[in-house]
């Protein structure tokens, strides 16, 4: 059954309804296949995405359940030239706040972490995401899970996701939020990324 919104299983690829499409921050693909991996230069326009997840990285909704908060998200949007892309991940996807990154802060020694650090995690899993969220934090050597790292601007981890590309709107509002946990049957949380 076809669905109004671009649907992407299995993958974190992301494809817009139009040209030029890519995925958050690192690759480039149309649906064509005609891009290959990131060049810098091709990079058309910044971009910012307002993305809604679950606040269990590992949980996902069945299909209809996506469909139904995807609905909810393009009500509260109400633009039609506004793309939305809903996603079902096999494996742990970081959801980043890109360039709204300010501060990573540990949660254990109250220091802050190493943003490098943070951007070769991203390098590393960004392909085929993450099997554990368990890691030792560079700055007092702590097992930490990274979902429990204080990021500034909010980063988060999913296997849902559902991305507003260029939303023309601020954050979702508490009570936006609430009605969107319904529809989904989970409660959510939103990462505002630019990119
Ligand atoms: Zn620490």
């Amino acid at each position: 059954m076809d669905s109004e919104f671009d649907v992407v299983v299995g993958t974190r690829r992301r494809i817009r309804r139009s040209a030029p499409s890519y995925t958050r921050r690192y690759d480039h693909v149309d649906p064509m296949g005609a891009w290959a991996l990131a060049d810098e230069s091709s990079e058309p326009v910044s971009d910012d995405v307002l993305s809604v997840i679950p606040t269990d990285p590992l949980w996902q909704p069945d299909r209809p359940a996506g469909d139904r908060t995807a609905a909810l998200v393009a009500d509260l949007i109400d633009d039609d030239e506004v793309d939305i892309d809903v996603s079902w991940h096999e494996a742990i996807t970081v959801v980043d706040c890109g360039e709204n990154l300010e501060r990573i802060g540990c949660p254990h020694c109250g220091g802050s972490i190493d943003t490098a650090w943070w951007g070769d995690l991203l390098e590393t899993h960004v392909a085929d995401g993450f099997t554990t969220l368990a890691a030792k934090v560079p700055c007092c050597g702590a097992d930490s899970s990274l979902d429990g790292l204080d990021f500034d601007w909010p980063c988060g981890f999913a296997r849902f996701e559902i991305a507003v590309w260029n939303p023309g709107r601020g954050s979702f509002t508490d009570e936006e939020l609430v009605r969107l946990a319904n529809a989904l049957g989970h409660p959510v949380r939103q990462v505002r990324a630019h990119i």
